[in-house]
């Protein structure tokens, strides 16, 4: 019984993620679900991406915490649109909490949406959004085990970025042990190794990002 109930919550989750797809689709805009555990650095990176894509592309944000309006306040800062969602405790954002909070987004003025999850290593990997794909970050603080440790996580990402690699002279992370590992879960995961403090790196990952907008035919 307990395992029905479990099922038509995600297949509850799949289809309200399908609905949210087409609506992205429907106005040619690439969504990508930002992920990583807390304090790795999605939103600095995100208030980096904004920066370096001024004038380019109109970008917006989805912003997912338990608790507070810190990170959409951060962001607003930026001029771009953002909206947030507390999730009063959930560990993860659903496809339901995301549809509730487009409706105050002006779509059709963005090309490039990024949803930033709920700081959590675990369940954020098991949801789908309506995304067209996942990115994670792990930064070098938190050590080159990860990988081993949370699998779905790399697995369902397409890109991983390494950030706080001004760190590593402090750090015992062995990161290029960390990439490997990382490969053996998923042998196509796009690594840039960045630093979002300093910029370092940050030009790999917005040359990708053109790509993948090129690709699309959305830019
Ligand atoms: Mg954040």
């Amino acid at each position: 019984m307990k395992v029905a109930v479990v099922k038509n919550i995600l297949e509850a989750n799949q289809r309200i993620a399908a609905e949210n797809r087409q609506a992205f689709d429907e106005r040619g805009l690439l969504v990508i679900n930002l992920m990583s555990s807390p304090g790795a650095g999605k939103t600095t990176l995100l208030e980096k991406t904004i920066q370096l894509l001024k004038g380019e592309w109109k970008v917006g944000v989805v912003e997912g915490d338990i608790q507070s309006t810190y990170d959409a306040e951060r962001i607003g800062k930026t001029g771009a649109p953002v909206v947030q969602i507390n999730t009063g405790g959930a560990c993860h954002l659903d496809s339901n909490m995301v549809r509730e909070a487009l409706k105050t987004l002006e779509l059709g003025n963005l090309n490039l949406l990024f949803i930033e999850n709920v700081g959590n290593l675990v369940c954020p990997a098991e949801f789908q959004l309506g995304e067209h794909f996942k990115a994670m970050i792990l930064s070098v603080a938190e050590g080159d085990d990860k990988p081993l440790k949370y699998p779905l996580m790399f697995q369902e990402s397409r890109v991983l970025l390494i950030n706080k690699i001004d760190l590593l002279p402090f750090c015992d992370c062995n990161v290029n042990l960390m990439e490997e590992r990382a490969r053996a879960i998923n042998p196509s995961l796009q690594i840039f190794r960045v630093s979002c403090r300093t910029g370092e790196g940050l030009e790999g990952w917005i040359s990708w990002l053109r790509g993948e907008m090129n690709k699309q035919g959305r830019s």
